[in-house]
């Protein structure tokens, strides 16, 4: 994930100074030089870091930090005030208009992931209640109108689409149905290049004049290191951007994109892409961001994709049945599934504190054995989830075989299962306990 690097330089720089119960004026400037490395080599902007350096030792050398009781402590909190800082201190939200609709104009360069993330925005906001309609500008890649609408699905959000046609023409008349059908908001993903280019941008300009859109906002992707900074630099210059969205920060990328853009360009990251699946989007917090690159985790973001996913009536539905029937392998399943409607595994252990310290070795077991467990309990009968004391070896060898496991994977299921159990007995619920009821099982 994006950033390890540079939350491990920067961890073991921190233990030095925590390290220490008195610090110099030299300590601090020491530790800096290893920050200012840990920041470049995390392909953060050279005039940024400077910047940033720069801030950070003159705050630090003052008295009030080397003569207070914890000076590295002090230390840290000033890196992690100027990061915030240069992150643009809080989630900005889009700019809607005070007369519907409010017009998002996605561009951005090709395989950026602007359609990806034109669904993941209606998506998000259709959840908040808003009527969002998608229109398929990208008119050139001739599968860019089919993957927008597959995605567009996904999202259960309308797509407005005339086929290859000149986009401005599309345009137009998408926004006529948006007012005709009273959609509040109109996302357009337009066409993108491999490189930036003046019949690309004439023709972002062309649509810019048509559709007067709330908000301008541009796809970066974070893989592209440095150019990301200059690839939104140069379409603000040509089109004018009002905010970025940094996408695949889930993956190998140092991540110095995430704090360049806004110090370079002066336009800030509103979100940010953590993955291919439609709920691995977040709104950019720079406050979370910073907490993560120093490997403080970000429960916040955690609790939110939580309340956002899982769904409340299932809860209370499992709740009631836990109480009167007990916990059985459906149960397991479903769970398993609510967790899965989260993101990927690694996308949620990488919000927890100290997850920098995970590899992702541990990351890719995790999730291959969420998968083994889920084949596993997809193999056995009805009877044998609701009543797992029944599976004897005979059922464990065609379940074994039946999911591609071994017979011990089933068994450490069901130990694991049992101990579950055994767990929710003694808290008081699954036992059929609180109703006075023994146990079925
Ligand atoms: P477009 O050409 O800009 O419309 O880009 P697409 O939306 O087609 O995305 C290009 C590729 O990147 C696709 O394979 C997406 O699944 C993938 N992608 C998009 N966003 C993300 C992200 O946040 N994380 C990861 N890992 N992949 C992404």
């Amino acid at each position: 994930m994006a950033f390890e690097g540079l939350s491990e330089k920067l961890g073991s720089v921190f233990k030095k100074l925590k390290g220490r119960g008195k610090l110099t004026e030299a300590d601090v400037r020491e530790a800096m030089k290893e920050v200012k490395m840990a920041l470049l080599e995390a392909d953060v902007s050279y005039k940024v870091v400077k910047d940033f350096v720069a801030n950070v030792t003159e705050r630090s050398v003052g008295e009030d930090v080397l003569k207070s009781l914890t000076p590295g402590q002090q230390v840290i909190k000033i890196v992690n005030d100027e990061l915030v800082k240069l992150m643009g201190e809080a989630n900005s939200k889009i700019n809607f208009p005070s007369k519907p609709p409010c017009v998002i104009m996605m561009c951005g360069l090709q395989g950026s992931g602007k359609t990806t993330h034109a669904a993941k925005l209606a998506k998000m906001f259709k959840r908040q209640g808003n009527r969002p309609l998608l229109i398929a500008a990208d008119v050139y890649r001739p599968a860019a109108i089919d993957q927008l609408k597959i995605v567009a699905e996904k999202a259960d959000v309308p797509v407005f689409e005339m086929g290859q046609i000149d986009p401005r023409k599309i345009v137009k008349q998408g926004l006529k149905q948006a007012k005709d059908y009273g959609n509040d908001l109109v996302i357009i993903d337009t066409a993108g290049r491999l490189h930036i280019d003046e019949e690309l941008m004439d023709e972002l300009k062309d649509i810019k004049k048509i559709a007067e859109p709330s908000e301008i906002m541009l796809v970066v992707d974070a893989m592209i290191g440095q150019d990301a900074v200059k690839v939104a630099s140069s379409f603000d210059e040509a089109l004018g951007i009002d905010s970025v969205i940094l996408t695949k920060l889930d993956s190998d990328t140092r991540g110095g994109a995430a704090l360049s853009v806004l110090a370079v360009t002066g336009k800030p990251i509103k979100f940010v892409g953590m993955g291919e699946k439609l709920d691995e989007f977040e709104p950019f917090h720079p406050e979370r961001m910073a907490s993560r690159i120093l490997g403080m985790g970000d429960m916040l973001t955690l609790i939110e994709r939580a309340t956002q996913t899982v769904d409340e009536e299932e809860a209370e539905k499992l709740a009631k049945k836990l109480q009167s029937e007990g916990f059985d392998l459906n149960d397991l399943l479903d769970q398993m599934k609510q967790i899965q409607k989260m993101g990927s595994v690694k996308s949620i252990i990488q919000m927890l504190p100290g997850a920098n310290k995970i590899t992702d070795e541990d990351l890719e077991s995790g999730e291959a054995a969420l998968r083994k467990t889920e084949a596993m309990i997809n193999s056995m009968t009805k009877a044998e989830r609701a009543r797992p004391q029944i599976i004897d070896p005979k059922r464990k060898r065609r379940i074994a075989a039946g999911s591609g496991t071994q017979v011990s994977d089933v068994n450490q299921l069901l130990k694991q299962y049992d101990a579950m159990k055994k767990m929710m007995k003694e808290m008081g619920i699954g036992g059929g306990m609180l109703h006075g009821k023994s146990a079925r099982r």
